[in-house]
């Protein structure tokens, strides 16, 4: 199982993260899009972290959805829509809830990603944070017998090489298809931000 000590600290040591990798996911952005999407995730995870020792006695669904409801207002652009709606959708399936079995954390990933694909119509191979989320679900799926860490570790490879699988492509969806060919070899921004913050789920469930 993860505990709900485990998902606060998925989202502090991710909030940690993306500051510090701020200017890398700028840099990515800055070669297919507009140069804010490190800013974006930084300022929208300091605010998460300042919310969460308001909401870290609540149940899992509450402070995920805290944690939504703070990106969606607090970030602006593609990204602040699609990841709240991430943590929106996925505090759906775990209200009240103060632990979670792998399946419980498989299928609320998986609304999440729902979440996003709904809000952005954006398919696997369009170059977008959805081909990290599709990879991630891929694997878990077909891990449900390990244990969460395990699972999670299995998975995080799979997003690594799906982020990776995102520098040929050319991008379907946001400001880098504005780019058509020229989006080809460069890493997605969101493909990469969605990897890290997977990662830190990973490491919280150790
Ligand atoms: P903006 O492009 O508005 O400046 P960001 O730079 O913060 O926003 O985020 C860009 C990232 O958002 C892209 O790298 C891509 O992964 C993701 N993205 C953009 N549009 C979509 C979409 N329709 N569906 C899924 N992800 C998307
Ligand atoms: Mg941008
Ligand atoms: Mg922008």
């Amino acid at each position: 199982t993860i505990t709900k000590q485990q998902i606060v600290q998925w989202l502090e040591t991710s909030a940690d993260v993306f500051k510090d990798e701020q200017d890398f996911l700028t840099e990515l952005d800055r070669e297919i899009g507009d140069a804010d999407h490190g800013l974006n995730m930084n300022r929208g995870f300091q605010k998460v972290k300042e919310k969460l020792p308001s909401v870290a006695d609540k149940d899992i669904g509450t402070i995920l959805k805290t944690t939504g409801m703070t990106l969606l207002s607090s970030i602006g652009g593609a990204s602040g829509p699609l990841y709240g709606t991430f943590f929106i959708r996925n505090a759906a399936s775990v209200m009240a809830k103060e632990e979670l079995s792998l399946a419980e954390l498989t299928k609320m990933l998986q609304d999440g990603m729902d979440g996003i694909v709904q809000r952005g119509k954006a398919e696997v191979g369009d170059k977008t944070m959805i081909d990290t989320w599709n990879g991630i679900m891929e694997s878990l799926k077909q891990n449900q017998d390990a244990s969460v860490y395990d699972a999670l570790s299995i998975a995080v490879a799979e997003a690594e090489s799906a982020m990776k699988n995102t520098i040929p492509m050319q991008a379907r969806k946001g400001r880098a298809s504005y780019l058509g060919e020229r989006s080809i070899g460069h890493q997605d921004p969101g493909a990469t931000s969605a990897y890290l913050l997977f990662t830190e789920l990973r490491n919280a469930s150790a």
